[in-house]
């Protein structure tokens, strides 16, 4: 569902005169994890992801060109080429192409069959158990085998397990179907060395589904953002970066925030497009706002409230009204002068002093899970002693135990960059395993 993978020192950055390479990647990469993560794994990564391009292409994937994600991003993010231009799911178009070369080299793909074992003999992969569409068992002998399922973003036991987290409570991350978890059940029955597994956090708007786009564009700009108290919890200035408004959303009482915009906003939003878009939103225009809101009303949408005060407008939403008056009374003098809060850019602070005013729910939100199967560099599965498990090796989601607590979106394509660089690392080592060399 994604658009793209990262790629550090490619010819398109070069063309595109984009200054960033591996030690200024990874010095940011390991500052913000707090170097707690597995450098050696991290340095491997980002070393390749730039031959990963060119490798890419080779198999006829083509890319568009180097982006940021966000103005304080590094353009990192590659993303693929397809015959619509640049939009969600644009890296369909690279699987699509892997897959094809993949069929033209001759490799067996077993479609709607389910891995469910790694066979182990004498402490070493001998095959792998799958079950076909009809329910009858395959038997894959093999001396090597990868594990690369995608993690368990839509397995609720296991994110409660994991997590501690309620999706679809306190939690509203995309459940990609089939994602259950099994590569991580499948590598610690293996006896793999059990990592924290992590959801890869982006927030999300509630109640947007039916609604026209404008609408969840105007509520993702740097207005005004509060909690069940009516405070203010961030510069929204930063609220591009998903993460980070995720991370602070689950901070707040019962995890939720709230957008608020007045009618002024949304009249200068209509006449000069909004202040920030994104590749994956990239159209300012937000003239359907109004139609948009007329639709929530109709729906009875439980989301997305508007009033003609401040204190209505708190009141439908669930907010401390008292304490929202205090907060826009401060932040329209703040306004005025600076944000003495936190210190947004003045060009983002406008008054909220025009009924009718408008709000919508944040809620923390995410990609899936991430991490969970103890690797090294080269993607080979470690036990609890750091031993290798022979002929077995992760790679993706599953072993992607490089952000710490938190995605790195400052280094966009992150995700999708570590599954194809280590799948291709995995692959190389279990290569070299399966011919009688050293991994
Ligand atoms: C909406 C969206 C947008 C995204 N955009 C980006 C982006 O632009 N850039 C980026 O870097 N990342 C992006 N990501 C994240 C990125 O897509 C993932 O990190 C990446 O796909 C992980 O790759 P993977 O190979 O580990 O897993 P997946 O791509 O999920 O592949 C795992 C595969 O294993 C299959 N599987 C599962 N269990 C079994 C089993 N038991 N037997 C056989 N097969 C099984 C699954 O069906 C699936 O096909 C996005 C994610 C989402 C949801």
């Amino acid at each position: 569902m994604g658009m793209g993978p990262l790629g550090i020192g490619t010819r398109y950055q070069r063309q595109q005169m984009i200054d960033i390479t591996v030690e200024k990647a990874f010095n940011m990469f390991m500052e913000y994890t707090h170097y707690n993560v597995d450098a050696r794994l991290v340095k491997q990564y980002f070393s390749l992801s730039g031959d990963t391009i060119e490798w890419l292409e080779d198999l006829g994937v083509e890319f568009e060109g180097a982006f940021r994600y966000f103005p304080r991003s590094e353009a990192t993010w590659h993303i693929v080429k397809t015959d619509q231009g640049i939009g969600p799911r644009a890296a369909s178009f690279m699987v699509k192409a892997l897959y094809e070369k993949a069929q033209e080299l001759g490799v067996t793909i077993l479609l709607q069959t389910t891995a469910k074992k790694i066979i182990m003999e004498n402490g070493k992969v001998a095959g792998v158990s799958a079950v076909d569409k009809d329910g009858n068992e395959i038997i894959i002998k093999c001396n090597a085998a990868i594990i690369c399922n995608g993690g368990g973003g839509s397995n609720k036991k296991l994110i409660k397990d994991e997590t501690g987290l309620d999706h679809g409570e306190n939690l509203f991350s995309f459940a990609i179907p089939g994602l259950e978890g099994d590569g991580l059940r499948m590598a610690w029955e293996a006896g793999a060395d059990k990592l924290p597994v992590r959801i890869e956090m982006a927030a999300s708007l509630e109640g947007m589904d039916e609604l026209p786009p404008g609408v969840s564009m105007v509520f993702n700009q740097p207005n005004l953002l509060v909690n069940k108290f009516g405070k203010r919890i961030m510069n929204e200035d930063q609220m591009q970066n998903a993460t980070f408004l995720s991370n602070a959303a689950a901070h707040q009482k019962d995890k939720v925030v709230f957008s608020i915009v007045d009618s002024s906003i949304v009249k200068y939003y209509i006449r000069n497009g909004v202040d920030h878009v994104s590749l994956v939103r990239n159209n300012p225009d937000v003239t359907d706002f109004n139609d948009g809101i007329k639709t929530a009303k109709e729906n009875e949408n439980k989301y997305i409230f508007s009033a003609d005060s401040i204190a209505e407008l708190a009141g439908k939403a669930g907010i401390d009204p008292a304490g929202l008056e205090e907060t826009v009374d401060q932040y329209n003098d703040f306004c005025d002068t600076r944000d003495e809060e936190f210190f947004k850019d003045q060009r983002y602070m406008r008054p909220i002093a025009k009924a009718p005013y408008y709000c919508a729910r944040i809620r923390p939100g995410g990609y899936g899970t991430v991490g969970g199967i103890r690797i090294n560099e080269n993607c080979e599965v470690l036990n609890r002693d750091f031993d290798k498990i022979e002929g077995l090796y992760a790679a993706g989601a599953d072993a992607c135990n490089i952000y710490d607590d938190s995605y790195m979106f400052l280094l966009p394509g992150n995700s999708m960059g570590f599954a194809v660089n280590t799948g291709r690392l995995a692959a190389m080592s279990a290569v070299e395993y399966a011919e009688g060399g050293e991994k």
